[in-house]
């Protein structure tokens, strides 16, 4: 009973060893569910690479790559708050970069860990975290200084990258530590910058050479149906003759977890919702693939298997058979992930 993802091991390496060669400063990011390969797998991986640092999201993922292998610094992503006892810890961690990204953090931070390493986040358009410009300048004491974050939007503006560092460096020179710049825009901000600079990089990284991922799930059972017939805990009826097809992968592992598409009015996402799971049978849309075409549920994806619907004589599939399902790679959890 397994939802599966399967990495050719030679072209994935290969890219992401072509990908770190072009990007002078790359910083692999490993993060949250590990872009569906684990945490611990990425972790190994990173450590093969040419590259000093690798950045994480939160503080209890620090010993989770750890675990997986990496030993080099450590970048904690989302930034430092009062409360948060892991980051804390982490503060007297030597080989852990703290980001911090209000002034306040950083005035109490000098007085619990004088000497932590930070990095202080600049506020981009993204409007998420950052001091601005009016915060500055800001004193850090005998803080260990590592440098900048600026991150940017979905392709981020060279513009925007370079006016930021610059009000940055003003303040202090250090690092400019980027994300989600083209490689070459973030070529040209690092001739322009005059420091060092670092590209965090996480999706181009992992999933950038799709052909060498395949996700698929396993057939466990395959019955033929009459129209009419009850089926599934909701009970609703097969709306032709046909068959049901149960296949591994569930809500556990991430299935069927819409992905947020950008939704202008309210009206469009009432639609959205109404359109749910709660159809008639057969028709809403499956991310699993039987002969050649993309299934409907024939109710809700239940904790680890979903239940698809194949209308006609013939069901395509018999059980053990591998069946290709599209997975979003950031909320899927994979039963097994094997490189060969
Ligand atoms: C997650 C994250 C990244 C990596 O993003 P990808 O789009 O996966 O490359 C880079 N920088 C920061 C600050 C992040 O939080």
């Amino acid at each position: 009973m397994t939802l599966r993802l399967t990495v050719k091991a030679n072209p994935w390496r290969a890219h992401q060893r072509a990908l770190i060669a072009d990007v002078p400063g790359a910083v692999p990011v490993a993060k949250g569910n590990g872009y569906g390969f684990g945490l611990d797998t990425l972790a190994l991986e990173a450590s093969k690479l040419r590259t000093d640092a690798l950045a994480v999201g939160i503080a209890q993922e620090v010993p989770k790559v750890r675990a997986g292998g990496w030993m080099r610094d450590i970048v904690v992503l989302n930034p430092w708050r009062p409360g948060d006892i892991a980051a804390t810890d982490l503060l007297a961690d030597p080989r852990v970069i703290t980001m911090v990204s209000r002034a306040t953090d950083l005035e109490a931070i000098k007085r619990s860990h004088p000497h932590a390493r930070v990095q202080l986040e600049m506020r981009t358009s993204m409007q998420r975290h950052g001091i601005v410009a009016d915060d500055l300048p800001l004193e850090l004491g005998s803080l260990q200084f590592e440098g900048w974050s600026i991150h940017l939007p979905a392709d981020g503006s060279l513009a925007e990258a370079t006016q930021l560092a610059s009000k940055a460096l003003t303040c202090r020179r250090g690092a400019i530590w980027v994300s989600h710049l083209s490689v070459a825009d973030y070529r040209v901000l690092r001739t322009s910058v005059g420091v060092q600079t670092r590209m965090r990089i996480g999706t181009r990284l992992w999933l950038g050479d799709a052909s060498s991922l395949q996700t698929t799930a396993t057939v466990l059972d395959v019955h033929p149906m009459r129209r009419g017939e009850r089926l599934g805990y909701h009970q609703g009826r097969a709306p032709r003759d046909g068959f049901l097809i149960i296949a591994s992968g569930g809500t556990a592992h991430g299935i069927a977890l819409a992905a947020p598409v950008p939704q202008r009015t309210l009206k469009q996402r009432g639609v959205t919702m109404a359109e749910g799971f709660m159809e008639a049978t057969g028709h809403t849309l499956s991310p699993f693939t039987i002969a050649g075409k993309k299934r409907s549920f024939a109710e809700p994806p239940h904790m680890h298997s979903s239940m698809l619907w194949v209308s006609g004589e013939e069901p395509g599939v018999k059980v053990g058979d591998d069946i290709p399902v599209t997975c979003r790679m950031t909320t899927t959890t994979f039963d097994e992930v094997i490189l060969r």
